[in-house]
């Protein structure tokens, strides 16, 4: 075990090792999306409670049109550009950049997400993060959770290191609560300065994972570079390191361990053969919960504007 030099932050944190670590390669998913999948690829099938993390960069007409969702939460963080969506209980929404959702499909829910044709010309980047559901919450209504921008404390630690506390608690700054089913932390590090340290603690029941978006990050003498998902064993009550290049930017993410079984079909999650069959049938015959699923179609699949984006309610 290492223990970290840095008295005045933590002073006895035991840290966790990396247990794995590789470069996220870009792939085609959706309708021409292109999306670096670390978390759900062949070479992390899955980090319990996670099931997939995409670093997807949007733009119309890519996008991820009417879809179905069973059994999981997703986290969708938007870092550039504007996301819309739309699902088959008739709400819409927006994301901007810094904005957040929460959406627990619970026993299931169709929706559209869209980028926003900017009037810039940009593209849409951000993360979507799928985390699994407790066995007993699978069947649970679907829900949605926007968390505005404004709605995430940002710690100002030094000139040189910002932490958005988007879950849980850092540098003694807490986030709202009760986002998600599963207890997540989800921290955005924004650093200035090469060589800024950081030092960020996870229950020792949680899975922890980074993930370089900007500049690259330095873990015990090791450099990992943009792009690259990093696993971290569960042998420290933090994880600390210093940034490698100016302006580095990543995300720190914890879940509790769910010990369940995962039978994942696409974007139907199940804790079993049988009960997966039973989600088949429910969406084949538009029945507990997917009454809506064949008769409803998205206005935005095809593609939405700024301007309408405007009217959308929330
Ligand atoms: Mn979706």
């Amino acid at each position: 075990m290492n223990y970290t030099k840095n008295t005045k932050m933590s002073k006895y944190a035991a840290l966790r090792s990396v247990m794995k670590h590789f470069v996220a390669i870009e792939q085609e998913e959706g309708v021409g999306a292109h999306v670096r999948r670390s978390i759900g690829s062949m070479n992390m099938r899955r980090f319990p409670p996670f099931l997939m993390l995409d670093d997807f960069t949007l733009k119309p007409p890519a996008g991820f049109p009417d879809h179905p969702h069973h059994g999981q939460e997703t986290i969708t963080y938007t870092l550039e550009g504007m996301i819309a969506h739309e699902d088959f209980t008739g709400s819409k929404g927006v994301l901007h950049p810094g904005d957040l959702q929460f959406m627990t499909a619970g026993r299931g829910i169709v929706h559209s997400e869209i980028p926003v044709a900017l009037e810039n010309g940009g593209y849409t980047n951000g993360l979507q993060l799928w985390v699994d559901l407790p066995s007993k919450s699978k069947d649970c209504e679907p829900r949605y959770r926007n968390l505005r921008r404004e709605e995430t404390p940002e710690v100002k630690v030094n000139n040189d290191l910002k932490v958005r506390v988007i879950s849980g608690k850092s540098y003694g700054v807490n986030s709202l609560t009760e986002l998600a089913y599963t207890p997540i932390n989800f921290y955005h590090f924004i650093t200035g300065k090469k060589g800024t340290e950081f030092l960020q603690e996870f229950p020792e029941n949680f899975n922890v994972f980074l993930y370089i978006m900007k500049g690259s990050v330095i873990l015990n003498d090791e450099v990992f570079s943009k792009h690259c998902a990093i696993f971290f064993n569960n042998d420290g009550t933090a994880v600390s390191g210093a940034s490698a290049a100016d302006n580095t930017e990543f995300v720190l993410v914890g879940g509790e361990i769910l010990d369940q079984e995962v039978v994942q079909h696409g974007p139907f999650v199940e804790t079993s053969r049988e009960r997966m069959m039973a989600v088949f049938k429910n969406y084949q015959y538009g029945m507990n919960g997917f009454e809506k699923a064949h008769s409803w179609s998205s206005t935005i699949a095809r593609g939405v504007s700024e301007k309408e984006v405007k009217d959308f309610d929330n």
